[in-house]
This record gives structure tokens, sequence and C-alpha cells, in this order.
């Protein structure tokens, strides 16, 4: 109904309600298929009373189906191949002089903010499109040709903890073609309403499983909802593509938790990388000034707009700032990742057969083609 429910921590956006879209393309005779993002699943469950914390992903798959969903997928698959592509990039950037620090691409909030106020320094940030575009991308093309349907006769539904990333899938760049990657974004609390509006009994469903191939997905995809969790991601990849030795510790716990800027210095087999990473615009204003001023010497930077990371999404179950309760957000993130067998993103199986039947290597021309995008200099506000 395209009614104000929310604003964005940019301050630039206002939300509008995306659920009578969904209704509409589920009534529709197109092939509807959903993504969920990582921090949806920690706190969906804070809508029908449930602790903060709680992960919810079986009975958020089974509750999609119930909906009318054709086919419910994962955006964490996506997650591991933004790894691919970005721990890539970052090996390339450091093995052939190109800018650093590599700063993730995820947040569109933050992208926004650097577009309006760091606009000299569009040359830093990872080319990679966020995870909900690259699947949107491969949905449209990869799966649309598995499946037998047109790219037109698909729409692409991504449930998001975000408002900002209503304005991402409508970037020009992202949205114009036949074949444009994501259709409609909803957040958290939209999904919430959905449910209820359809009678759903959520807290009594049945856990269910993601459909594949885009279902599959990593113990490093999951901790991208909290902040600090893209760059490890990105670690635990990259480690073992540069020193082609296996990784035996997977958490590196000086990038967790919910101080404001983190700095440290990775051990890459003899080669130190730094790092920081913030959450909260002031931080990375912060953080981007000293890189201006030549005062930082990082390899690669984590950014997320939101206090916490995507957990803290203005799309989320209201949490006021409360820093408890997103720790239990991100605790719940961590748990999961623990309980996963594969926790690195080049080990997922279905990411490993995309590129062999469809992409060809990591980071080349098919991949820069659909899953790499541009960012442009906007005027200051
Ligand atoms: Fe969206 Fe906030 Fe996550 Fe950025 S940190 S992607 S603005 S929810």
């Amino acid at each position: 109904c395209g009614q104000c429910l929310a604003v964005c921590p940019t301050g630039a956006l206002t939300e509008v309600n995306n659920v009578s879209k969904v209704w509409d393309a589920i009534n529709s005779n197109k092939v509807v298929i959903v993504q969920t993002a990582p921090a949806v699943r920690v706190a969906l469950g804070e809508e029908f009373g449930m602790e903060p914390g709680s992960l919810v992903t079986g009975q958020m798959v089974a509750a999609l189906r119930r909906l009318g969903f054709d086919k419910v997928f994962d955006t964490d698959f996506a997650a591991d191949l933004t790894i691919m592509e970005e721990a890539s990039e970052l090996i390339h950037r450091i093995q052939h002089g190109g800018k650093l620090p590599l700063l993730t691409s995820c947040c569109p909030g933050w992208i926004k903010f650097l577009e309006h106020q760091f606009s000299d320094m569009l040359d830093i940030p990872s080319t990679c499109k966020s995870p909900h575009e690259m699947f949107g991308a491969i949905a449209k093309t990869y799966l649309a040709e598995k499946m037998g349907v047109k790219p037109e006769d698909m729409v692409v539904v991504s449930i998001m903890p975000c408002v900002a990333k209503k304005y991402e899938a409508a970037r020009p760049e992202l949205s114009e073609g036949p074949d444009h990657d994501v259709d409609i974004v909803i957040t958290t609390r939209e999904l919430g309403l959905m449910i209820k509006e359809a009678c759903i009994d959520f807290v009594n469903l049945d856990e269910e499983e993601f459909d594949n191939p885009l279902g599959e997905s990593t113990g490093a995809s999951v901790i991208f909802g909290t902040t600090g969790g893209v760059i490890e991601a990105a670690l635990r990849t990259a480690y073992e593509m540069l020193t082609n030795k296996t990784l035996e510790f997977v958490e590196f716990q000086q990038l967790r938790g919910m101080q404001g800027i983190k700095e440290a210095t990775i051990d890459i087999d003899g080669m130190p990388i730094n790092i920081a990473v913030s959450h909260g615009l002031g931080n990375a204003r912060k953080l981007l000034e000293k890189i201006r001023s030549g005062e930082a010497n990082y390899h690669a930077i984590e950014i997320m707009a939101c206090p916490g990371g995507c957990i803290g999404g203005a799309g989320q179950p209201f949490h006021h700032g409360d820093m408890t309760l997103l720790e239990k957000r991100a605790n719940g993130l961590y748990k999961d990742d623990r309980s996963k067998t594969l926790r690195k993103s080049h080990k997922n199986p279905m990411i490993k057969k995309l590129y062999d039947e469809f992409l060809g290597e990591p980071y080349s021309e098919k991949a820069h083609e659909l899953l790499h995008t541009e960012y442009v200099a906007r005027k200051k506000v």
C-alpha cells in the first residue's frame, strides 16, 4: 500500500510496504521464488513472541511454502558466492598492486553514503554485487534455464533485514533489462505481517529444508548477518586460496563483538593482513577519513551501516538500539555457523557446481558480467 513504515539508518530513505506486491505475484501465473537473508532467521521469531536470537530457519522455510512461493531458497548460498568473488578480488588487488584497502560492498546503506560523502574514494569498494543481487542474477539465468522458465516469467522476492535493499534493487544498473536481478524486496517485519495475515501458526510449524540448488550454504555465509562476519568469511577463503593450506581455526575472535571500530592484523602464512571493521555510519566516517588522510594502512575493511550489522537492520523487529538484544541475535548466527559441517564458502558443493557448469572461474569474465557492479558519484547532502 506504499505507506511509510520506518526510516532507513542512512536517513535518506523511507520504507515502502511491498506486501501487496508479493501477494499479487503469488496470485499471478508467474514462477515466484524467494530468498531469505542470514539475519532474518535470528529475528523473525520475535514477531511471534520468541526470544531474540532464536534460530527459526526451518519454520521460516515452512511458512514461506505455505504462503505460496514456488521455491524457497537461501541468500546464504549467494553469500558463499560473494565470498568466492570478493576473496578473489582481494587477492587480485594484493598480488597486482591494485587499490587497497578493499571495502566490502554488501551494504547498500553505506555504499550510498560513500557515493554522497566520499565520492573521491569510489575505487576502493569491491565491485561485487551484494548477495541478494547475486542471487537474482543467478536465478534469472542459471536457475531459470534449469527450471525451463523464461526470466521474464520469474519473480524473485528477497526477504531482507534491510530497508536500503529496496532502494538497491531499484538502482538502474541492477534493475534495468528483462532479466534484472531482484523484483520485490520485503523486510523481516513485512514477512511477519504476511504470516499473520495468512493465519499460520508459526511457532508450531514443523521445520522444513530449503530447496536446491540455491539453498545449500556454509557457516561462513550465515555470519554475514553480524558485524565482522563478512570479512571473517572472506578470510576463511582467502587464507586457503593464497596458501593452499588448510585453515584449522576458522573463528577470528578479533573481528567479533559490538565495538564500533575493530582493527586486527591477521597472519596469513607469514603475510600480515591489516583489517578494520565498523558498524554505524559515524564509525564508517571516522574510518574513511583515516584512509583518505593516509593515516591508516589497511588491506581490507568491512563497513555496515546498522548497529551490529544486518541483525540491527531497519527492517528487523524493532530493537531500539538495545545492544544486549543484538548480541543475542549475533550469538544465534555464530551458533548456526558452529553447527555446520562446512564452514568455508569455497567448500560449498553447489558453489563448485555453479562455477563448473556455468561461471567458469571465480572473477572470470562471465562472473564479472553477472556478479559485479559499479558505483556513481552523487551530490553531497
Ligand atoms: Fe541493510 Fe543495515 Fe545490513 Fe546495511 S547493515 S545491508 S543497511 S540491514
